[in-house]
């Protein structure tokens, strides 16, 4: 009876071509990975600085499972919290001007964690329409209720703070967009929230280790200290190669959460090899500048190359640059036309993004070299100068 009744949800989801099958990576290399057996360079993955494939980083974490072993054994408030936690969380809090951090086992985590924390029945919280899923999912179990504002649309945003009745307001948006790219407004969202008396939270999931000056992130970037952004999250698991998230702001932010925040408390901590792994991540991301001038390069490169080709060119600076096609057939059909020529990237289809907005998202990692992107405009030349109707600006 079950089977039969997700057997017919699964049926539409194939006829519309919104059906998802995941890949078996056999290897990973840098920019490239071994997928269903064959060797493709990857433009989807999140790994910004080309520190998920770094030696000094896998050295880092087999050193600290030598003396660590493989698990953390509990929650962090009862022994899960070890001395390689506490050292990484003082070193992000640094990374990122705040006060303190608070290590998440996730950043789906994080989110969903902190904003409940946070909001409470009497409250309301107010997110960016094209918000994170984890993000929206968290404002969703918030019982004073969600509701979303246009995207980067500070006048909308003011208007709905200055109708809503709820005793404390919570505004979450992400800070870079992950499907589009864009920097949200963070500056003036700030003063909004401000005027009204709210409270700003923002994700950097893909802009912490990628923005700002050693790569502290979208809130440094724009010179946002913790009073007006006093709760930043950043993940782990993108720029800095690793794993697992944290939360960064005020002592009492943090002393809050760690009582308060149900995906902290309820969970195991993750394992100290990661930690120590991440603490080194962290090292070579504020070290090394390089990775970020490269990566820049890089985006530059392949926008010049899109405009040389007549083809869109999204206004994202960052290193997520969609190629918006429209239906979903077409991203797919495209995807399968560069992925056989050993050129990986993802379609991107509702309900991830809006309807009739699928899209193939390049993304690029400082382990890119120009020859990747020379060999990808190349690709896109063939494959989409013909077919140009579909395409829309971004
Ligand atoms: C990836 C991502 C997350 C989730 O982080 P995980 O550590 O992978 O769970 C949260 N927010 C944004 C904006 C993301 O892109």
């Amino acid at each position: 009876m079950l089977d039969q009744r997700l057997e017919a949800g699964l049926g539409q989801r194939r006829e519309q071509d919104l059906y998802r099958r995941r890949r078996q990576v056999e290897h990973l290399r840098g920019a490239w990975l071994r997928v269903d057996g064959r060797d493709c360079r990857n433009f989807c993955s999140n790994d910004y600085l080309g520190l998920a494939g770094d030696r000094r980083v896998a050295r880092a974490m087999s050193d600290a499972l030598e003396r660590w072993h493989a698990g953390s054994g509990a929650a962090h408030l009862i022994t899960g919290h070890s001395s390689e936690h506490e050292a990484l969380e003082e070193e992000l809090a640094d990374f990122v001007g705040r006060p303190r951090a608070l290590l998440f086992s996730t950043g789906y985590m994080a989110n969903m964690g902190t904003i409940n924390a946070l909001a409470g029945p009497d409250d309301r919280v107010f997110e960016d329409r094209l918000n994170h899923a984890s993000l929206l999912d968290g404002g969703w179990l918030c019982r004073g209720g969600m509701e979303r504002y246009d995207h980067a649309d500070t006048a909308d945003l003011a208007t709905r703070l200055r109708s809503s009745e709820a005793d404390h307001k919570l505004v979450v948006t992400d800070t870079v967009f992950s499907m589009d790219g864009d920097v949200a407004p963070l500056a003036e969202l700030a003063a909004t929230v401000a005027a009204r008396d709210a409270t700003l939270m923002v994700d950097d999931a893909h802009g912490v280790g990628v923005l700002g000056p050693q790569g502290g992130g979208a809130a440094r970037e724009a010179g946002l200290g913790t009073d007006a952004v006093p709760v930043y999250v950043g993940t782990l698991g993108k720029a800095l190669g690793t794993f697992g998230a944290f939360v960064a702001g005020s002592e009492t932010l943090i002393e809050y959460l760690i009582q308060r925040a149900r995906t902290y408390v309820y969970t195991t901590a993750p394992p100290p090899a990661v930690a120590a792994a991440t603490r080194s991540a962290l090292r070579i991301a504020r070290e090394e500048g390089w990775r970020r001038e490269h990566l820049d390069a890089l985006v530059r490169r392949f926008q010049q190359g899109l405009r040389h080709l007549g083809l869109p060119v999204s206004s994202s600076r960052t290193p997520v640059q969609p190629l918006v096609v429209g239906e979903p057939a077409v991203a797919l059909r495209l995807a399968r036309a560069l992925e056989g020529e050993g050129l990986l990237i993802t379609a991107i289809r509702p309900p991830t993004v809006p309807a009739g907005t699928a899209r193939l998202r390049v993304t690029f990692s400082a382990a890119h070299r120009e020859a990747d992107v020379d060999a990808l405009l190349e690709a896109l030349g063939r494959h989409l100068s013909g077919s140009c109707a579909p395409l829309t600006e971004t």
